[in-house]
């Protein structure tokens, strides 16, 4: 989809020195390429072959929920620590820029047996392998990742042994 890319304004040095941060927030200020994108979204094999969508804090959670709206199906969410309630699985990981914890609640796991994970950006892959890792671990199946956007330099894609659908790539 190459009309995202006038979309996505690339700010230099951000949150940090020598990060390149592509900032998809005009795609939900243009409501027709919004809903192209999500048909798009949700019209991929990883997503139909899967049973709920796992999606990531904070900008999977737009992209995430718009997808679920759309196919029908049940989402449950990836949080930054601190955030929800209940038993929970919690696990750190580093970050293009930085180090940080994602947890998952035990109960909204324990009622689907795979996922597709649904965020807004794949850099080093990270975030994507810790979700993949709590997911695992309660011995559930992950079908895929599908993400908006890929920064192809930094190959997180090779981090997976499941299939990476994203919608434009730098
Ligand atoms: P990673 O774990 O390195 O694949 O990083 C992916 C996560 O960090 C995603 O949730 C993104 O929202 C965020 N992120 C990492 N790098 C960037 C970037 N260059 N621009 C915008 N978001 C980024």
């Amino acid at each position: 989809m190459e009309e995202l890319r006038d979309l996505i304004f690339t700010y230099k040095d951000f949150p940090k020195k020598g990060i390149d941060f592509k900032d998809v927030m005009g795609i939900i200020q243009s409501p027709e390429i919004f809903r192209k994108l999500i048909s798009k979204m949700s019209l991929s094999e990883i997503v139909k072959s899967s049973e709920a969508i796992i999606s990531i804090d904070a900008r999977g959670f737009i992209f995430g929920s718009a997808i679920a709206l759309n196919t029908s199906m049940p989402m449950i969410v990836a949080r930054k620590p601190g955030k929800l309630p209940g038993k929970i699985i919690e696990q750190k990981y580093n970050l293009e820029y930085g180090k940080n914890t994602l947890s998952i609640q035990e109960k909204a796991i324990e009622k689907f047996n795979s996922f597709v994970i649904v965020d807004d950006l794949l850099a080093t892959g990270g975030t994507v392998e810790c979700v993949a890792s709590m997911v695992r671990s309660n011995c559930k199946e992950i079908k895929g990742l599908i993400t908006v956007v890929e920064l192809n330099s930094l190959e997180g894609r090779k981090k997976f042994n499941f299939p990476v659908e994203s919608m434009i790539s730098y």
